[in-house]
């Protein structure tokens, strides 16, 4: 890269948020952003470490019984504003998303941005009519308060940057925590361009703070904090099963929202055409990298030959490109690694056995993004249900199709993993729809559609996708603890 265009990159520095501030890392330190569409820097990171931690607590600390006493309708006001700001600079918010990330301009602005938006209104009016209940017997009076914890944290991570960052950071602020919030160092952009609308909001100094850094240095010291008694936490399996330990000395509330293998099903009654596009969309959206996509593919053995000539159509005509083109529909993997990740487990389901039928290798393009990480929409058949390629997550644009003969198999089959997420059936037998929503082990149960989320519906997974609910009432729970309050009636 010229010197002058290094310079220039190297100008482009996040900051860390800190007590209403815009402030470098204490230790001074940074590591490269790379835009994943071309493998080049853009911008610098801090490498935060536990001093900027204990500047972040300190903030929160002092700025909490200011906000605990806020009434409900000042911080819905507020979190309101701070919608409306982001949705002012949709553009911009858009064009950082699909620069970080990798992924389509287009899905950013149909969903990432729009949704980190809509997450702040949502909390916001849930602010206001959130209470307790009320027991009235016939000696006694009760009610439940439900009261902010304190200084809390939110770790997130790189898929959908934006919308998971302000998905926990919108009920902790609503309900009157005061927040340490951490996004994936990975994407934090949009996280970055966030914390500078924070002032202009409203929020007081220190109400709402953003660390940036590795989640191996400055993640697990806020895991290990002691005066963070709650951490919600979207993720790996592996990375939450090491937070709930790390929380477990000193009690801490945990929410954790962690990885899917999740079933696509498909009945020889289906709406044919609909559950074909409803597939490739549960399979690639996001180039793959959606917890909740379904990248093993049952089809009832009657229609699978069909389904399959059906779904290769489809999968063909995928627009592979730069993210910034209107009619990208297939963007970047995240980073080199993750894409070499990927790859890897391409060439497991090929030793594994797999047929090949669609993609499997990294794409090259022509142009500014020739150094880029893609990899083809990819399609393997005649995979066992018990191998790792069907048992693991690989959070890319893989999918395996697997045909079936009844509804028990594809339930046993369905519920073989150690995940339990997300699962989505395609069928017009709302009997059998019944049936499988009520055996299937996953959190959440779509009935001929996929990802059409309510967002004030529980929403998490079962078995290693996670531990407690997000979603709006749910949420407000996790970020507020429960007192009751009790009077003797009169005699
Ligand atoms: P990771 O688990 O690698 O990272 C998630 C976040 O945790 C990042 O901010 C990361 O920081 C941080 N982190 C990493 N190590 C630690 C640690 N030891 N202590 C504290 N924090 C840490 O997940 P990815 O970012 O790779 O995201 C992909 C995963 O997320 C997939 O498994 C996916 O299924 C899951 N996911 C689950 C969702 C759900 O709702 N169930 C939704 C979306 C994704 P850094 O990036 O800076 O290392």
């Amino acid at each position: 890269m010229p010197v002058d265009q290094q310079m220039d990159w190297r100008s482009n520095k996040i900051l860390n948020f800190i007590g209403g501030e815009l402030v470098e890392p204490v230790g001074g330190r940074y590591f490269d952003n790379i835009e994943p569409a071309t493998g080049q820097p853009f911008a610098l990171i801090p490498d935060s470490d536990e001093q900027d931690l204990e500047r972040a607590v300190s903030a929160a600390r002092a700025a909490f019984p200011g906000w605990r006493d806020t009434s409900p309708t000042q911080r819905a006001q507020i979190m309101n504003r701070l919608a409306d700001l982001i949705e002012a600079r949709m553009d911009e918010f858009i064009a950082a998303e699909s620069r970080d990330n990798g992924k389509p301009e287009s899905l950013a602005a149909a969903v990432d941005i729009p949704r980190g938006a809509a997450n702040f209104r949502a909390f916001a009016n849930m602010a206001e009519k959130f209470g307790g209940e009320r027991f009235e017997k016939e000696q006694s009076s009760s009610y439940v308060l439900r009261t902010p914890i304190g200084v809390v944290s939110t770790i997130s991570p790189w898929n959908l940057p934006l919308l998971l960052f302000t998905w926990k950071l919108a009920p902790a602020l609503a309900a009157g925590n005061c927040v340490i919030a951490k996004p994936s160092e990975v994407t934090p952009m949009t996280a970055y361009m966030l914390s500078t609308l924070v002032n202009e909001a409203g929020f007081p100094p220190g109400v709402l703070n953003v660390i940036h850094g590795a989640g191996a240095k400055i993640g697990a010291a806020i895991t290990a904090h002691p005066d963070i008694p709650a951490i919600s936490f979207t993720g790996g399996t592996a990375t939450g099963l090491a937070i709930y330990q790390a929380a477990a000395p000193n009690l801490k509330k945990v929410s954790l929202e962690l990885g899917g293998k999740n079933p696509t099903i498909v009945f020889d009654d289906a709406d044919f055409d609909i559950a074909v596009a409803g597939a490739k969309n549960a399979a690639f959206a996001n180039q793959g990298q959606i917890c909740l996509c379904g990248s093993r593919l049952f089809v009832h053995e009657s229609i699978y030959d069909r389904f399959k000539q059906a779904f290769l159509e489809q999968v063909g005509d995928i627009t592979i490109g730069d993210p910034q083109q209107t009619d990208t529909q297939h963007g970047a993997m995240v980073s080199e690694d993750h894409m070499e990740k990927v790859l890897s487990y391409i060439e497991l389901a090929q030793q594994e056995g797999g047929t090949l039928l669609a993609g499997g290798q990294r794409r090259r393009l022509a142009g500014r993004c020739r150094e880029g990480y893609f990899i083809e929409p990819t399609v393997f058949e005649n995979l066992p249900s018990d191998c790792r390629t069907n048992q693991e997550e690989i959070f890319g644009p893989v999918v395996s199709l697997i045909p079936f003969s009844s509804e028990q198999q594809v339930l046993e089959m369905a519920n073989s993993t150690s995940y339990g997420l997300a699962a989505s059936v395609w069928t017009q037998d709302q009997q059998r729809a019944k049936r499988m929503a009520e055996k299937i082990d996953s959190g959440i149960v779509w009935i001929n559609c996929w990802n059409l989320r309510d967002l004030d519906t529980p929403f998490g997974g079962m078995k290693k996708s996670g531990l407690g609910r997000e979603g709006t009432w749910d949420a407000m729970h996790f970020f507020t603890q429960q007192k009751t309050v009790t009077t003797p009636k009169e005699q």
